[in-house]
């Protein structure tokens, strides 16, 4: 059994779920982001938040979260020309895509977490990559992670698993996986301590937290979040 594991872990509500799905998986857990010249760099210190608060509020995830790694990928935000790492309005480009799409930084993200796993002699990447009511993008595809994660484990000559806890829910069942995982103390550091939001907006706290409330990942957070909630009765 794999006991090892490194979570892509950005500071999203997506990946602080999937980094707590691990913890109850894995008895040794590592995290990884990524700095490439996004325009916000909130979500580089929100992640430090969260890490600290999984330390602080649950004993038996404390013991198994190892260390944290921040991998300079600034490259990326240079050769890519899009809504995330330039000053330019969000829009949906000719071939359906929005500007926020970086071409192939999963694939590039994995392989350097790959790489990084390699090592440290861990031998699992999970991340939260999600087909069910994504935005499009292609390298979030499962038929995408499979033949990299075969891609891999062939380059490396050691074999290499992607996890993606996410893949076929919505964001609703995201708060729900969530729920069952650290109950309503981990729903709460969710609201509280990560972030989405596209705009890197912490000026407004709403009842899914914060954020600009219109971009397409705030829009995608507070209908999860309104959805999960009208699922889960009145409180
Ligand atoms: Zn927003």
């Amino acid at each position: 059994m794999n006991s090892r594991a490194l979570v892509l872990f950005s500071g999203g509500q997506d990946s602080t779920t999937c980094l707590a799905w691990a913890l109850e998986r894995y008895q040794h857990v590592e995290t990884v982001a990524f700095a490439y010249g996004q325009r916000h760099a909130v979500e580089l210190d929100c992640r430090l938040k969260v890490l600290d608060e999984f330390r602080a509020q649950f004993a038996r995830w404390r013991g198994k979260l190892g260390d944290d790694h921040l991998l300079d990928l600034s490259l990326l935000g240079q050769i890519s020309d899009t809504a995330l790492t330039q000053d330019k309005a969000i829009e949906f480009e000719k071939n359906g895509l929005p500007n926020t799409f970086v071409p192939g930084r999963n694939l590039l993200f994995l392989t350097f977490a790959a790489t990084l796993a390699y090592r440290r002699g861990l031998e699992v990447l999970v991340g939260g990559m999600c087909e069910t009511d994504f935005s499009g993008y292609p390298d979030c595809r499962d038929n995408t992670l499979k033949a990299l994660q075969v891609a891999l484990s062939l380059g490396l000559a050691s074999p290499m698993v992607i996890e993606t806890p996410l893949m076929w829910i919505d964001k609703a069942a995201t708060w729900r996986l969530a729920e069952s995982l650290g109950g309503t103390a981990l729903v709460d550091l969710i609201i509280e301590q990560t972030h989405t939001c596209y705009l890197g907006d912490r000026s407004v706290r709403h009842a899914w937290g914060y954020g600009c409330g219109s971009c397409p990942a705030c829009e995608l957070r507070a209908h999860g979040h309104a959805a999960f909630r009208a699922q889960a009765g009145p409180a």
